[in-house]
C-alpha cells in the first residue's frame, strides 16, 4: 500500500471554496526580517500592533494567571463576560468570547451560511471575510469600494434571498475609511430579516468621529445585528488572541454552540479582563496615535504622496507607483510595513502608527527611498 500522497493529490482532496483561496499573507515578523537580510534593530509597522504594549494591569495579571495554565480555563469566561457586560451596558448572554475577533468572524459563517447562501463584503475590505466565507463552501460576493470605503448602496443591491451574511469593518482595515452613524443606520433599516450583519469594530477605541456609531447600543432595535471588537488592537494584547462579538442572546446561543469549549485560554481571560479597568492606559494610546498619525500624514503631504484619511491605528499611502519595490527597499533599511497588493491595492503600503521614534525612522527611510528612484 502507499501511503505517500503528492500535494496535487492533497490539493483535489480540499474542499472546493478552499482550493480558490490564497492564504493570508501577515506581516513580516521582526526576527525573520533580521535573519533573512542581516539587518539589526528592524522595527515592524505592519500589522496595526499597539506601540505602546498592553497596560501594566493586564500585564500582571497575565503573570498571576500563569500559575494556574495546567487547569483548563473558565469555558465560559465568567469574569470577562461579567466585566464586558457592565463596561458596555449588555447582558452577559448577548456576549460571545473569541479566540481574537476572528473567531466570531468564522462561527458567523460556520453557524449560520451554507453552500448556497451568499456572503456580501467590500473591495478592498478585511482579508478574512473571503477565508470564512470560501471555507463554508458559500460565495462571496464583493462589492465594489467608493473612495477606498464601503459603498452600502452598492452592498444593499448585492443582497439578495440567497445571502446570509453582510461584512462591515468599520473602521475598515486595510484603508481605515469609516462609515457615519447614520448611513449605517439606514443600511440596517433596509436589511431583510434573513440577513445577518456583523459589524466589524476591530478600531473602535481608536476612532475620534463623534458620528462613528457605537452599534452596541444598537442592538434592541436590529436583531440581526453582530458587532466584534477586539484586544489585539488598542489593549495591545494581540499575541494574547482575545476578542468579541456582541449580538441578541438568540444570535450569541448558536455562536456558542460551533464555539470549541476553551477557545479562548486563561492567560488571554484573565489580561482581558484586567486591561478594560486601566482606562489612562487606554487614553495614552489613542493620544500616542493620534499624534502619530499627524506625524506620518504630515510627512506624506511633504513628500507629495497621497494618503487614505484613516481614524484607525494604520494610514494607507499611495506610493504613485508600484509600491512592492518600495517595501522591499524599506525591508532593506529594517523597517517592516505592509503591501496591499492581495487587497487589489498595489500602489500602497499600509504603515501602523508607531512610537514617534519609529514614525521618524520610517518617513527618513521613506524620504531616501522615493528620492533614491
Ligand atoms: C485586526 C483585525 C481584526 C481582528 O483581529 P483579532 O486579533 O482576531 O481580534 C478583525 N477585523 C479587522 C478589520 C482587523 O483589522
Amino acid at each position: 500500500m502507499n501511503f505517500r500522497m503528492d500535494s496535487m493529490q492533497v490539493f483535489d482532496l480540499a474542499v472546493p471554496g478552499v482550493r480558490e483561496l490564497e492564504p493570508y499573507q501577515p506581516g513580516k515578523p521582526i526576527e525573520e526580517l533580521e535573519r533573512e537580510y542581516g539587518v539589526t534593530h528592524a522595527i515592524k509597522l505592519a500589522s496595526n500592533e499597539n506601540p505602546l504594549g498592553p497596560s501594566a494591569q493586564a500585564v500582571s495579571a497575565a503573570r498571576a494567571a500563569l500559575s494556574d495554565i495546567h487547569r483548563y480555563p473558565d469555558g465560559n469566561g465568567f469574569a470577562l463576560k461579567t466585566a464586558l457586560a457592565r463596561k458596555l451596558g449588555v447582558t452577559p448572554e448577548s456576549i460571545t468570547l473569541g479566540n481574537g475577533s476572528s473567531d466570531i468572524l468564522e462561527f458567523l459563517a460556520r453557524a449560520f451560511v451554507q453552500p448556497e447562501n451568499e456572503v456580501v463584503f467590500s473591495e478592498h475590505a478585511f482579508a478574512l471575510y473571503p477565508i470564512v466565507t470560501r471555507a463554508v463552501g458559500a460565495k462571496p460576493v464583493v462589492t465594489n469600494a467608493r473612495d477606498w470605503g464601503h459603498d452600502l448602496a452598492a452592498m444593499q443591491t448585492a443582497v439578495n434571498a440567497r445571502t446570509r451574511l453582510v461584512f462591515i469593518a468599520n473602521p475598515n482595515n486595510p484603508t481605515g475609511t469609516w462609515i457615519k452613524a447614520r448611513e449605517l443606520e439606514s443600511f440596517m433599516q433596509a436589511m431583510p430579516g434573513h440577513v445577518l450583519v456583523a459589524i466589524d469594530e476591530a478600531y473602535f477605541e481608536y476612532v475620534p468621529a463623534p458620528e462613528y456609531p457605537n452599534t452596541i447600543g444598537w442592538g434592541m432595535r436590529f436583531p440581526n445585528l453582530v458587532t466584534t471588537r477586539t484586544f489585539s488592537k488598542a489593549y495591545g494584547l494581540a499575541g494574547l488572541r482575545v476578542g468579541y462579538g456582541v449580538s441578541s442572546p438568540a444570535i450569541a446561543d448558536i455562536l456558542n454552540r460551533v464555539r470549541p469549549p476553551f477557545n479562548v485560554n486563561s492567560v488571554a481571560l484573565a489580561a482581558a479582563t484586567a486591561a478594560l479597568d486601566a482606562d489612562a492606559h487606554l487614553a495614552d494610546v489613542v493620544q500616542t496615535n493620534q499624534k502619530g498619525m499627524g506625524q506620518l500624514t504630515g510627512a506624506f503631504t511633504k513628500l507629495g504622496l497621497k494618503f487614505i484619511p484613516s481614524v484607525g491605528n494604520f494610514v494607507c499611502v499611495d506610493c504613485g507607483r508600484p509600491a512592492a519595490p518600495v517595501y522591499e527597499r524599506l525591508l532593506r533599511e529594517g523597517i517592516i510595513v505592509r503591501p496591499l497588493a492581495n487587497y487589489g491595492m498595489p500602489n500602497h503600503l499600509r504603515v501602523t502608527v508607531g512610537l514617534p521614534e519609529e514614525n521618524e525612522r520610517f518617513i527618513k527611510a521613506l524620504e531616501k527611498v522615493i528620492r533614491e528612484a
